[in-house]
């Protein structure tokens, strides 16, 4: 569903992400790791079509982002750390806009069911944007990506700054899309999350992909061990 092969971003000669190799399949969900500047949300920019790869290519759903990019932008949602939605209209207001986008004109039962599976709670289906929690507009992306029908799922950082239950009940919420199939891209740097969700981790560190597991062969502590040693490690300079 999401490959990059030998994917290579460059701004003149310096090398942001270098030849990234990542297939993540439906009903996986690939956690990356990484400091600050690793190549992340490169990663997800390219994914994205947003940017053009000078190397490698990204695919989704087996199409070449770079010769589809609006074709692509069909099967995939996207949300970033601060979702945009407008925020003097509801929630059902907002899913209706932006699935109206996508193509899909919802009734307005449709909708509060997307937004009931979202794990909304049915006070806020009418409320304004505006006086949301950081976590209540998360489960508001997420029914955009239902909505849609999404293959595929990009998140970059969307854990950071919610609270520890808003932060589980999002989890929970990539479990179920994970039940249903969606392939899952997550850029993070909540090692606790990544280890509760993801079924696959990658640490990448200054553009490379330094090292992979699979989420069950390691332990919480083992995974911040090696990410500190990814992160420590001092490259040699020839
Ligand atoms: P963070 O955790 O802070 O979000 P990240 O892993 O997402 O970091 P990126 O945003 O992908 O990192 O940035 C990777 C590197 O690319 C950084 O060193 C950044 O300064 C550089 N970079 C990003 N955009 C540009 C640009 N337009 N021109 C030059 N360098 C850029």
């Amino acid at each position: 569903m999401i490959i990059t092969d030998n994917l290579t971003k460059q701004y003149g000669d310096i090398v942001v992400l270098d030849q990234l190799n990542l297939n993540i399949k439906a009903g996986e969900i690939y956690c990356l790791l990484g400091a600050n500047g690793a190549g992340k949300t490169t990663t997800i920019n390219l994914l994205l079509g947003f940017l053009k790869p000078t190397k490698g290519c990204a695919f989704i759903n087996g199409l070449n982002v770079a010769e589809n990019s609006k074709k692509t932008k069909r099967f995939l949602a996207y949300i970033p750390e601060n979702l945009m939605l407008y925020p003097s209209l509801t929630a059902v207001e907002n899913l209706d806009y932006f699935s109206g986008i996508g193509g899909r004109n919802l009734k307005k039962v449709q909708l509060e069911e997307f937004l009931h599976e979202a794990g909304l709670q049915k006070s806020a289906f009418h409320q304004r944007i505006s006086n949301f929690s950081k976590g209540m507009r998360q489960k508001v992306g997420i029914a955009i990506a239902l909505a849609k029908n999404a293959k595929s799922l990009l998140l970059d950082e969307p854990t950071s700054g919610l609270d520890p239950k808003a932060s589980n009940e999002f989890g929970q919420l990539l479990e179920k899309l994970r039940g249903q199939g969606v392939a899952i891209l997550m850029a993070t740097h909540d090692l606790f999350r990544a280890k509760e969700v993801a079924t696959h981790i990658g640490i990448m560190k200054n553009g490379r992909l330094r090292q992979e597991f699979v989420a069950n062969d390691l332990s919480l502590s083992e995974l911040e061990r090696a990410y500190l040693d990814t992160m420590d490690y001092k490259e040699l300079v020839s």
